[in-house]
């Protein structure tokens, strides 16, 4: 069963690349954000406590991501692999997730790094807003949050998994066509290896 990460800063690609990678691999989509903002949307008492969060552009606390997170593998036993989309966050997440497969005699098989520089990150979430209306892409200070935030949280994850020699990295700024190829050429790598 495949289990690829798919990461980088806020706007870089990670969610138009999963729907990418999903239909062509058959796998099943675990975005961490697309699942706490449902909650928002439903106004479950989830939704209501991470909302506090999101928008200020902070993370929301590692066990209820955690939590989220082992409900849907459960909840998918027959899922041809997954890929995650946010998540993990922080090296706590991480090695959270690392325990749970290791528990379910899997691993996390690649981390694709998609780098994209600060100006761009700005660029492309000010472009999101308008397509998506997302509150938490449109404000100023929320973003520098979630820019910063990145940088200190999320970032130190590159080493823990080039570390374990799981980490592909990628030019996120060109087109969304190069970055598909350059993104299949790696997953068609592993596949090829497994
Ligand atoms: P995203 O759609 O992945 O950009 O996530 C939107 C927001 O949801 C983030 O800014 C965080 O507040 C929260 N969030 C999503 N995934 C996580 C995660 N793995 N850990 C903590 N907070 C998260």
């Amino acid at each position: 069963m495949l289990h690829l990460i798919l990461f980088g800063p806020p706007g870089a690609g990670k969610g138009t690349q999963s729907k990418l990678l999903i239909s062509k691999y058959n796998l099943t989509h675990l975005s961490t954000g697309d699942m706490l903002r449902s909650h928002l949307k439903e106004q479950t008492a989830l939704g209501k406590e991470a909302a506090r969060y999101i928008n200020q552009g902070l993370l929301v606390p590692d066990e209820v991501v955690i939590d989220i997170i082992k409900h849907h593998i459960e909840s998918n036993p027959h899922a041809n692999g997954f890929i995650y989309d946010g998540f993990p966050r922080t090296i706590d997440q991480a090695v959270k997730l690392d325990e749970l497969l290791t528990g379910r005699g899997q691993q996390i098989n690649l981390m694709i790094f998609f780098d994209l520089p600060d100006s761009l990150i700005h660029e492309r979430m000010r472009k999101r807003a308008e397509v998506e209306g997302r509150s938490d892409d449109a404000d100023d200070q929320v973003i520098a949050t979630r820019i910063a935030t990145y940088h200190q949280k999320t970032k130190p994850l590159i080493d823990y998994y080039c570390a374990q020699n799981k980490c592909a990295q990628i030019d996120g700024a060109p087109s969304i066509e190069e970055v598909s190829l350059a993104t299949c050429h790696a997953v068609d790598g592993l596949i090829k290896h497994e």
